[in-house]
């Protein structure tokens, strides 16, 4: 019997680069532009799924994001690595530990968690304190596949700059940011996906991240049936850069909900 389970449902809660869109300082044509999706908060992506939230990454507009997209429960967080505009909203979770009287699992590569036990070493401080901190429970990802509540996660390679860092595939779907390669073993686990999130920075070359070009020839090997390009800097202008693409892909913009099949084929 084929399954009829509900789908899997992808909310972008952030589809800016490390500094956001608006730029500080900036008055150029996309930082001034009235249209909403020009307006980008730091990457992240809310999976809903089985009655479960479960999100990737903490940017440091975690609590706007959440505010937003009216997240009533957090049930675990994913790290694809732990640059500052991926974790720094860790401590806004705290709200959630305490509705749901519980602490909240967060997984990462082992690299990924030492850095965030660096940068928040008073979540893990022994002993008494008088303030409240995130209560958190750390797991250790490889490469491996794993479940969580029910769905299968796979932690695909990616290369950014010189670090090694995650992207997640889940059913029919992936959610790829920072990265300046793919690698093979990587492109191997993405056959048959319904929708691609990847990102795209700008036209112009960085050494750490991917350009809308290098972007592009990525989706045309990898064939997804729609892809979304995140992680964007104010060089891209929304309207303007989707007439140049394909109709099958499209810039994400914060808002913007997906739904996918929760298994893929
Ligand atoms: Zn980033
Ligand atoms: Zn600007
Ligand atoms: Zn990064």
């Amino acid at each position: 019997m084929p399954e009829t389970s509900e789908p899997l449902r992808i909310t972008v809660l952030g589809s800016g680069t490390s500094v956001g869109v608006p730029t500080l300082g900036c008055d150029c044509e996309v930082c001034r532009s009235e249209d909403p999706r020009d307006k980008r908060m730091r990457p992240s992506v809310l999976l809903t799924y089985a009655g479960k939230n479960v999100l990737i990454d903490t940017t440091p507009d975690f609590r706007s994001q959440a505010l937003r997209a009216g997240i009533m429960a957090l049930d675990a967080v994913l790290y694809t690595h732990a640059h500052a505009d991926h974790i720094m909203g860790l401590d806004d979770i705290r709200p959630y530990n305490f509705r749901q009287r519980s602490s909240i699992p967060i997984f990462g590569a082992p690299e990924t968690l030492d850095a965030i036990r660096r940068s928040f070493s008073y979540i893990f401080h022994v002993g008494v304190t008088q303030t409240s901190v995130p209560r958190i429970e750390t797991h250790t990802i490889d490469g491996a596949p794993f479940e969580l509540f029910g769905q299968n996660f796979i932690p695909v390679p990616l290369m950014h700059g010189d670090s090694r860092i995650y992207g997640f595939r889940f059913g029919a779907a992936a959610y790829l940011t920072d990265h300046s390669e793919v690698p093979g073993e990587t492109l191997d686990q993405l056959h048959g996906l319904d929708v691609l999130f990847l990102e795209a920075l700008r036209r112009r070359p960085h050494p750490t991240h991917s350009t809308l070009e290098r972007s592009l020839r990525y989706v045309e090997r990898i064939a997804p049936s729609r892809a979304f390009f995140t992680h964007i800097c104010h060089d891209l202008g929304h309207a303007r850069t989707e007439e140049l693409l394909p109709p099958h892909v499209r810039l994400a913009y914060d808002g913007l909900e997906i739904s996918v099949r929760k298994r893929a084929g």
